[in-house]
């Protein structure tokens, strides 16, 4: 019996029925000389569990996808980025449903076959790799259903006959190889641009032409009309060679300590947005195509209310009135500033070599402290030393550079290697300006302290080396879920269901993608197994990065066969989740 026989056999039979499909079955690609084998993995148990996993596999010749486009690694990613591209479109032009549905009232409701839904970033992912004899497609499908019995007619012609024919439509019969090309290529060079950040001593680069807008605050697409370009200042303007052959010239954002300022509303948290997103390449059309930072880039914000567990925050704060010891920084309840100061600490542990920070988004006590204050509140009595007062020797001592938005404060001034001015969107160069400033008003508080006797100039209260940060080694255990019966998964991008607590995302602003939530999920139930006495946070973390690397996204899935949609987060969104669990246990 063939599958189309066996689920039209199975129509009018109880749900659980459906599991008599798993296994492998063939799949003819009607008008095509080819065909196909579906592996049906995991079977859904009702019509409102999470839909059945299922793999199309065909053969890498079929397809006409030239060799050289999957040779590397990044050219895999690429292509299987744009086969999922192209898959999805095509399920959802058969099927309804979809955000490219023709019918509105569709696009909310997901098409009954699915493959993942990439946005704008080009990622790693699970819904189609390619091995040395096969494109293999990772679906899920909502198996049809009347009440909670089979509806079999129904299930075959989804199976057998629109499934075939999304695969078609997709890969085989008129698949673009030109515009396949130009995907891979771009992604190439991106990968390409992004590498050479780091011998150029830049942590990142936004060419001229781009667009950064967005447009609304809910959307990731770019702003359709009114856009401004973005024009690199003179001095910043550097190029690039890329592999392509393709050069592209713009601002390179130069390692050390960059301000963005300017008056309200002039495009600079859109720029730092944007660099920030720079962590990942972005597909053509998108206008971030060729902004790109050091993949290790963090942004930081403040984010009240978090927890921490033993962080040493003692950089910057010491003394709580509570008595708390700050090397060891422990709470349920972290206020704006002391959550900002372990957001930038467990960067740095993470290995971030640049933190991305916008005034809109920090605790302004964390960030600066004024002439004024400084001389009502006395050093010792303020257990904060602001940001200003580190961000130097974060560089100088750990090359940790940072790029920050402020334009509501001078107070960098003294310190920035490069200030940045917006005007309507239009970035210059305005550092000798902003020095000459620094110099003026440095003479004048001078004076002023003098008479008023004031002590505590800046930064002499404490010795060097403040960025000593050591990676905690997690209690064996502690990472273990409170209620086993409940696995980890994804609810949304921003939140980890893990075990009976949830795991808080929302403030990890480079977390762009479900599929990265939910490969993170997977990723926390491997460390809390791989976790022991002597290993660290960060070499745990680490490791599982390079089992990423070796097996393929596939390996950190507790499935065999379809692994679940996943996409390949970054070490530092893993230690984030890691970071914000509450359970977390630190050895001390
Ligand atoms: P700021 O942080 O300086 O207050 P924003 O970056 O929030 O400003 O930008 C203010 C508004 O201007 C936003 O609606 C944003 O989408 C828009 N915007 C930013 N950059 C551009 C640009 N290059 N062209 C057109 N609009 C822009
Ligand atoms: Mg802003």
């Amino acid at each position: 019996m063939d599958l189309a026989q066996l689920l039209t056999s199975l129509d009018g039979r109880g749900y659980g029925d459906y599991k008599r499909i798993r296994g492998t079955h063939a799949l003819l690609l009607p008008g095509s000389s080819g065909h196909a084998a579906l592996d049906v993995d995991r079977v859904q148990v009702d019509p409102f569990a999470p839909p059945s996993l299922t793999r199309v596999r065909l053969d890498r010749v079929q397809t006409g996808i030239p060799d050289d486009l999957l040779a590397d690694r990044a050219g895999r990613i690429a292509a299987g980025d744009f086969l999922t591209r192209a898959f999805a479109r095509a399920a959802s032009a058969r099927l309804g449903g979809g955000s490219s549905s023709p019918r509105r009232a569709d696009r909310d409701t997901p098409p009954p076959i699915l493959i993942g839904t990439p946005g704008q970033q080009v990622l790693e992912r699970t819904s189609v790799v390619f091995t040395d004899a096969e494109v293999d497609m990772r679906i899920t499908v909502a198996l049809p259903a009347a009440g909670r019995r089979i509806k079999g007619r129904r299930a075959a012609s989804l199976l057998c006959e629109e499934l075939p024919q999304i695969v078609l439509d997709a890969l085989v019969a008129p698949l673009d190889l030109d515009a396949l090309r130009a995907h891979v290529t771009l992604y190439r060079d991106q990968l390409d641009l992004r590498a050479q950040l780091k011998s150029r001593r830049l942590v990142s680069f936004v060419a001229d032409g781009a667009l950064l807008p967005r447009r609304s605050g809910d959307s990731d697409l770019p702003l359709t009309d009114g856009g401004v370009p973005f024009r690199s200042p003179d001095v910043l303007k550097t190029s690039f060679d890329l592999p392509s052959g393709r050069r592209v010239s713009g601002m390179g954002v130069p390692e050390g300590i960059t301000v963005i300022i300017g008056g309200g509303y002039h495009g600079k948290s859109t720029l730092l947005r944007a660099i920030e997103r720079g962590v990942y390449p972005h597909i053509s059309g998108d206008g971030r195509e060729w902004v790109l930072s050091r993949p290790d880039a963090v942004a930081i914000r403040a984010e009240d209310g978090r927890s921490t567990a033993s962080v040493d925050i003692s950089p910057f704060i010491n003394d709580l009135p509570s008595g708390a010891d700050t090397r060891t920084f422990t709470t349920t309840n972290a206020s704006g500033s002391t959550s900002q100061a372990a957001n930038l600490i467990e960067a740095v542990e993470a290995g971030a070599s640049a933190l991305l920070i916008d005034e809109d988004t920090s605790a302004t006590n964390f960030m600066i402290r004024d002439d004024r204050m400084r001389r009502l509140i006395p050093a010792h009595r303020e257990p904060i030393t602001p940001f200003v007062d580190r961000v130097r020797a974060l560089h100088d001592e750990r090359g940790v550079s940072t790029v920050l938005v402020a334009g509501g404060s001078g107070a960098f001034f003294d310190v920035a290697d490069h200030v940045i001015a917006l005007d309507a969107y239009v970035p210059d160069d305005v550092t000798e300006q902003a020095r000459t400033i620094a110099r003026e008003n440095d003479a004048s508080v001078r004076e002023d302290g003098a008479s008023a006797g004031c002590e505590d100039p800046p930064d002499q209260s404490h010795p060097r080396l403040h960025f000593a940060v050591a990676s905690r080694v997690p209690e064996a255990g502690s990472l273990r879920p409170a209620d086993k019966r409940k696995f980890a998964r994804a609810r949304g991008r921003a939140t980890i269901q893990y075990g009976r607590d949830d795991i808080d995302l929302s403030a990890v602003l480079q977390l762009v993608d479900t599929a990265q939530t939910q490969a993170i999920a997977h990723a926390l139930e491997r460390l809390a197994d791989s976790i022991d006495a002597q290993t660290t946070l960060t070499d745990a973390v680490a490791a599982l990065d390079r089992l990423i690397d070796d097996g393929g996204l596939d390996a950190l899935s507790p499935h065999p066969g379809h692994p679940g949609h996943l996409a390949r987060p970054r070490p530092q969104e893993v230690a984030a989740a890691v970071n914000r669990y509450r359970g977390l246990r630190i050895r001390g």
